[in-house]
C-alpha cells in the first residue's frame, strides 16, 4: 500500500487532496498543526468508508513538530511515496511590495517557505526507496515572475497586489526547481503546481474554482508516472492545453 502526507489537510484543498489520494487506495497521513482539527477531518472521511487516513500533528513552522511526525510516520511505515506540500498562508495585508511590514514577510515566509524546506529535507531520507516518490508543491501561478513581470499578462480574475504572497511562492518555486535538478537522477518526480483560485477559507470563498477541481489538479502529479515531467510548474487554469506554465 502507498503511503502519503498532506500538509495542512484539515481543511481546504488539503483535505481535498487527502479524500481524493484516499479514494485511490493510499494511506494518507492528515498534517494538522491542530490535532483536533485534524482529528474532525479524519472523522469527516472515516464516515464516508475512507478508513486509510490518520491524523499527525504538524506545525510546518515547528521544528520539533516536524522532528516528531517524521518520527511518528517512520515508527509506523519504512516508506513515504508521497509528500504534498499544501499549508500556506496569504501573508495578510497591505501587500504592497512598500507598505507590508517585515513581519508579514517573516511569517509568510516561515509557513510557505521554510516550512516546505524543514517537511521536505525532514521526510526526504524516508522516501528515497519508494518505487515512485512524488513530491507535489502547491504554489501559485501568481508566484510566477516571468507572468507577473509581463505587463500583457492579464489576470483574470482580481488585480492581485501580493508582494508578500507571490514572492514566498516564487521563493518555493526556486527550492523546487534546486531540488528537482539535485535529484534528477533519482525515481523522484519533484513539481510545483497551482491549484487555481479557489473557493476556501484562503480567499474568503471569493474563488472560482472548487476543491474538487483543485484537489485532482494537484493529485494528478502525485500520481504521474516515471515517464513524467519533474522539476516543472503546473497551472491548467492558466494553461488548460498542456498545463504547464513558466517560472
Ligand atoms: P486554507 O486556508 O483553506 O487552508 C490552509 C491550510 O494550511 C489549513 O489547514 C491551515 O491550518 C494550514 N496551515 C497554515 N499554516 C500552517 C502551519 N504552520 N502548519 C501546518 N499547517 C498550516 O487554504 P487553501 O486550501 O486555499 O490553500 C492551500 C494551499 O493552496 C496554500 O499553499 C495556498 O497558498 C495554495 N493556493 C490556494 C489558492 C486558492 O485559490 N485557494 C490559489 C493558489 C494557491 P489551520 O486550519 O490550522 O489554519
Amino acid at each position: 500500500m502507498k503511503t502519503a502526507l498532506v500538509t495542512g489537510a484539515n481543511k481546504g484543498i488539503g483535505f481535498e487532496i487527502v479524500k481524493q489520494l484516499a479514494e485511490k487506495g493510499i494511506y494518507v497521513f492528515i498534517g494538522s498543526r491542530n490535532l483536533e482539527k485534524g482529528q474532525q477531518a479524519a472523522e469527516k472521511l472515516k464516515a464516508e468508508g475512507l478508513t486509510n487516513v490518520e491524523v499527525i500533528e504538524l506545525n510546518v513552522t515547528d521544528d520539533n513538530s516536524v522532528k516528531l511526525a517524521r518520527k511518528k510516520i517512520g515508527e509506523k511505515f519504512e516508506i513515504l511515496d508521497i509528500l504534498i506540500n499544501n499549508a500556506g498562508i496569504s501573508g495578510g495585508q497591505p501587500q504592497t511590495a512598500v507598505g507590508a511590514t517585515l513581519n508579514q514577510f517573516r511569517q509568510t515566509y516561515e509557513t510557505n517557505v521554510f516550512g516546505v524546506v524543514s517537511v521536505t529535507q525532514a521526510f526526504i531520507d524516508l522516501m528515497k526507496h519508494a518505487d515512485e516518490p512524488r513530491i507535489v508543491m502547491v504554489s501559485s501561478s501568481q508566484g510566477s515572475i516571468t507572468l507577473h513581470s509581463d505587463p500583457s499578462y492579464d489576470y483574470k480574475y482580481y488585480d492581485y497586489k501580493g508582494a508578500v504572497y507571490l514572492s514566498s511562492k516564487s521563493a518555493l518555486n526556486m527550492y523546487t526547481v534546486n531540488l528537482a535538478y539535485e535529484l534528477k537522477d533519482s525515481l523522484f518526480k519533484i513539481n510545483a503546481v497551482s491549484p487555481g483560485f479557489t473557493k476556501t477559507d484562503f480567499t474568503n470563498n471569493m474563488g472560482t474554482g472548487t476543491v474538487k477541481d483543485a484537489g485532482s489538479r494537484i493529485v494528478k502529479y502525485a500520481l504521474i508516472g516515471q515517464d513524467g515531467p519533474t522539476g516543472k510548474f503546473f497551472c491548467e487554469e492558466t494553461n488548460p492545453e498542456t498545463g504547464e506554465i513558466p517560472w
